[in-house]
């Protein structure tokens, strides 16, 4: 058997014990009818007003005498005169763009038997369309759904008998593109259902020109047909196929008085059929014989890392693989509160394996170690990225210039607009709001300027290679700058001399003429009395999100809801910072520093108890990095207010187990588990900014804790986390830890590009702490493999979730930078800094570090040295340093996990001796001489990244580089391959210069390469 020993990667693991979904992620407004509310493209109450109850924010517009009446059961509904041309509901054509599966839901009471009248109906038109009526020709096949993208004779779908007239009736359709069925439900139950659909959404509506779709509520596509004549409510379309659980769980919430029972606990959504992938042979082939036991040592109270990778025994005797080894996973840590030992048992999923491990549990040490930063990044503009070897533009050269060249040409008065709207000020002539989570009445708006701010900052700063750019970038950040200080020196502050005003941030008073604080964003709602608002504010609407916080308001889309002001809050300060310390603009601190004190304030004399409350709260609570903002606004500043309201961000709980700080991550315990993840990673990465203004230990230790289990328990093999169908959220860490297959793989998802960027942002950060190669490891998979595969062909339009079904395809939003949410706003900030971790150097400046290995050229001013990168890598397996300028200095190249096959090292033409272990960094130490180069050799392999709980799931890496399979069509089954055991090259076919493979007919290809349909795991065989 070949050698093929990744190197380990040790983590510690969590348990298996039944668990319900952590309260948090239970309480909150995510889980709708026990339905994640990123699957939920838009809802309709239709209460008195049409707009969409959905964080998407597509509005519906009423026509004709469409109104709304006054309903027993419901209360306000919509109601619809019926007739020819009489009224109608119109839906954006936007809305269901990208989605192939759809789900669509609703009320409806019809006052008569007018044939043809449409529930809904939605498509292109000219024979391509996907309609429901309650009430058809026939009475047998009255009520029907049906489809055709290939014109009227082709049209399919199920029917049952008309609906009764004057009668609510709940009626539902699922177009589920995966198992290719149209069904129909009336009252909660499957009535019809058409097998052979073979047309996913994509096919009737338009994906380049979004008003070219009709989405209609009580219209017909066909112009002959009567209008609907009755009743409407709570209409809703999700992007993924609902099961029949889940249809029947929200009509029976809608009249039920106990909507809890029937809601929770959650049902995963049925898997779709996996073709017997449960009774695979041992993914590991035949030869697997043991794995040998282990000791561990801890400390009185933190549980032991346990080792994820352990070597094995094969029945040849030769090495293999190391397996992967799931340890029970406790939720506390009460087995290690007397010093002694224990032994756990641990298993090796796809085999009857066990392996034991004795912990020693020893007495605290004393002291306590402190760990200290060692390393710096270097200055943006002091690294720059090259072509390849060949001269061509390498991949993160082609994604860098998709959003450099976009972000040139943007207005900032756009990212003004909601600002300037919030004091009241004019606009600009002709200026446009943003739309999606900017538009007028959205409760996150102001989010996009605060990503916009770090890439104005980023670009000006990283654009060295190029005047023109440079001073472009320049230019709108000293004039977004300038606006928002402006602004922000209004805030409680008189208009006229002497005038009325509160300076007070605890005192804001209600709007005018308001009795209490609301969340009111309308034209006519909207509160312009900056003079109340308290020295110091900024924001991209008024203070009351914040006020209505603290006073226990929910996420939601009512005027007394909120949606995460400290989110906002966060891009915003985030922004200023990086204006201040990337882009030097001094009076972009200014401005952070005046919100800051205005966040103190208030925050001061909220209770801790009240402080738990609003952290905990589902979305309203999500308050991004503030602990980070305001701990870096410390370190800048040495303003010790600014650290202590960061702290007042701890998430106590999350982080020390309770208010004792007795168990939480800092003890190695597992608190993921269902948490929203993007939600908290910011969080943690807060936790690591207040170690470094408080030296406690603990937050280190909460940071340092978290990117293991995380990034060995609940992630991806593209580095990404989250997506969960227990619980049923795709934003969510799976309800257990090591169940992606079992609790992960949502319908509606995985991956939020947003986590990945934190997670990337947390991993180098903890390296500049501690040199472990594997945060630079993880750093390159997830950098390649999810940052660089996220955004689309020929412009800077990004992914939110990168699905991994299947047969999947990615989704990119936001090409001209008009509508961002949140993953359009981190994808902004992830483009312009693609540079940022290729090199560290040592505090002092006496080591170089070499992390990635991408073509650039590095300007280490502080040793007047200039390094060029010269490579093609990842299409070829080397690269070649050049040295310019002369020094003694450490060179510290890291030797990637992967690199099994060896790593060679060459300096001035001769090979060196190296002992290169995969999964370190290996040190060049030289008086470096000008001219000197370096190459480093790390021939490729192909191996297997699987999903730990069902081995036979794997990903093709080869190298770095994950390679995806081209799909024909959507798949509702893995796609099969068998390799070799021996070698997984013998069954794989390519050209490594281009990276494209192939095995058996099977095309790979690297998923940043890839565009549309693909299979990110296999089902393997190896033989
Ligand atoms: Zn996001």
């Amino acid at each position: 058997m070949k050698r093929r020993l990744l190197s380990s990667v040790v983590i510690f693991v969590v348990s298996w014990s039944p668990v319900t979904v952590d309260g948090q992620a239970a309480e909150g407004a995510q889980f709708l009818d026990g339905i994640g509310e990123t699957a939920l493209i838009a809802r309709y109450r239709f209460g008195g007003n049409s707009e969409d109850w959905s964080r998407n924010a597509y509005h519906a517009a009423l026509h004709g005498e469409a109104s709304y009446a006054e309903d027993e059961q419901f209360g306000r509904v919509l109601s619809l005169p019926g007739g020819r041309r009489s009224g109608y509901v119109q839906i954006p054509g936007q809305a269901l763009v990208g989605a192939e599966s759809l789900t669509v839901t609703g009320w409806v009471k019809v006052k008569d038997l007018t044939p043809w009248q449409r529930f809904y109906d939605l498509g292109l038109g000219n024979g391509r369309y996907l309609y429901c009526t309650p009430v058809g020709q026939e009475r047998t096949n009255g009520c029907r759904v049906r489809m055709t993208a290939a014109g009227y004779a082709a049209e399919t779908g199920p029917a049952t008998f008309r609906i009764t007239t004057g009668k609510w009736v709940h009626l539902a359709t699922v177009l589920d593109a995966a198992s290719k069925t149209l069904s129909l439900y009336v009252d909660g139950v499957r009535v019809g259902q058409s097998t052979g659909v073979t047309w996913p959404l994509t096919d009737i509506l338009s994906q380049e020109d979004a008003s070219a779709n009709h989405v209609y509520i009580g219209k017909s596509l066909y112009d002959g047909d009567a209008d609907l004549g009755g009743e409407v409510y709570d209409v809703r379309f999700y992007s993924i196929a609902l099961s029949d659980r889940q249809i029947a769980v929200i009509r029976h919430n809608a009249i039920s008085e106990n909507t809890t029972a029937v809601a929770e606990p959650v049902a995963p959504a049925p898997d779709k059929p996996r073709e017997s992938v449960e009774d695979a042979a041992s993914p590991y082939g035949e030869q697997l014989t043991a794995v040998p036991d282990i000791a561990v040592e801890t400390e009185v109270g933190r549980l032991p890392v346990l080792p994820v990778y352990l070597p094995a025994r094969y029945g040849d005797g030769a090495d293999g693989p190391q397996v992967r080894v799931i340890w029970p996973a406790p939720t506390d840590n009460r087995q290690v509160q007397q010093p002694g030992t224990y032994t756990v048992t641990g298993t090796v999923p796809g085999t009857a394996l066990t392996v034991q491990a004795v912990v020693t549990v020893k007495p605290m040490s004393p002291g306590t170690s402190r760990p200290e930063q060692q390393l710096e990044p270097f200055p943006l503009g002091q690294v720059v990225l090259d072509r390849d070897d060949r001269g061509r533009n390498t991949p993160f050269i082609k994604n860098r210039d998709k959003f450099i060249l976009t972000l040139a040409r943007t207005d900032p008065n756009r990212f003004l607009y909601n600002f300037r709207d919030a004091f009241g000020q004019e606009q600009p002539a002709g200026v446009q709001p943003l739309g999606v989570w900017d538009s007028q009445t959205c409760r996150l708006r102001g989010h996009a300027t605060g990503h916009y701010l770090s890439a104005l900052a980023q670009a000006y700063a990283g654009t060295t290679y190029d005047e023109d750019l440079h001073a472009n970038f320049h230019a709108k950040m000293n004039a977004m700058i300038d606006v928002l200080y402006d602004l922000a020196q209004r805030s409680g502050r008189p208009t006229t001399p002497g005038g009325p005003c509160n300076a007070d941030p605890t005192q804001v008073p209600p709007g005018p003429g308001k009795a209490d604080y609301d969340s009111d964003l309308s034209h006519e709602g909207i509160r312009t009395d900056y003079w109340n608002w308290g020295e110091g504010f900024i924001s991209g609407y008024p203070p009351d999100q914040f006020i209505m916080l603290e006073k226990g308001a929910t996420y939601g889309a009512r005027n007394n809801q909120i949606w995460a002001p400290y989110y906002t809050l966060h891009k915003i300060l985030a922004g200023l910072m990086d204006c201040y310390e990337v882009g030097d603009n001094p009076k972009a601190l200014e401005i952070a520093q005046g919100m800051g004190l205005w966040v103190y304030a208030r925050l001061a004399i909220v209770p801790t108890e009240t402080r738990i409350r609003m952290w905990n709260r589902y979305i309203a609570g999500e308050y991004g990095g503030m602990n980070e903002a305001m701990a870096r606004l410390y370190r800048i500043t040495g303003d010790s207010r600014f650290l202590k309201c960061a702290q007042s961000f701890d998430n106590i709980d999350f982080f020390f187990g309770n208010a004792e700080h007795k168990h939480g991550l800092a003890c190695n315990v597992d608190t993921l588990r269902g948490k929203h993840a993007n939600q908290h990673i910011p969080q943690i990465t807060g936790a690591l900014e207040t170690y470094k203004g408080t030296g406690e230990p603990a937050y280190y230790q909460v940071a340092d804790r978290f990117w293991d289990i995380c990034t060995h328990c609940y992630m991806y093999s593209i580095g990404g986390v989250a997506g969960a169908k227990n619980p049923n959220n795709a934003e969510c860490f799976t309800a257990q830890p090591n169940t992606l297959f079992a609790n992960g793989f949502s319908e509606g998802g995985q991956n939020e590009t947003c986590a990945t960027y934190n997670l990337l942002k947390l991993s180098r950060q903890l390296f500049l702490f501690d040199q472990d190669a594997k945060f630079m490891d993880y750093y390159e998979q997830a950098l390649y493999n999810h940052i660089l595969a996220s955004v689309d062909e020929d412009n800077p339009g990004n992914t939110y979730h990168v699905p991994l079904n299947p047969g999947a395809r990615k989704r990119f939003s936001n090409a001209r930078m008009d509508g961002f949410t949140c993953c359009n706003g981190t994808g902004l900030e992830s483009n312009t800094k693609l540079q940022d971790s290729i090199y560290f150097r040592s505090k002092g400046n006496k080591t170089l570090y070499v992390n990635l290995y991408i073509a650039s050229t590095l300007t280490w001013a502080e040793r007047d040295i200039v390094i060029r990168q010269s490579t093609r890598f990842p299409y070829a397996d080397v690269t070649r340093l050049t040295v310019a300028g002369s020094g003694t200095f450490d060179i510290q190249v890291r030797v990637p996990q992967w690199a099994t096959g060896g790593f060679h090292v060459t300096i001035n033409g001769r090979e060196q001796d190296v002992d290169a272990v995969p999964g370190t960094y290996l040190t060049l130490r030289r008086s470096w001489q000008d001219g000197d180069t370096i190459e480093l050799k790390m021939p490729f392999d192909f191996y297997l990244r699987r999903v730990m709980d069902q081995p036979n799931l794997a990903s093709i890496f080869y190298g770095p580089i994950l390679l995806a399979a081209e799909e024909p069509a959507s798949r509702t089954t893995w796609r099969k391959v068998t390799l070799n055991s021996d070698d997984l090259a013998q069954s794989i076919t390519g050209d490594p210069g281009t990276l494209r493979f192939s095995i058996n007919g099977v095309n790979l290809k690297p998923f940043y390469e890839t565009y549309s349909r693909h299979s990110v795991y296999l089902d393997v065989t190896l033989e």
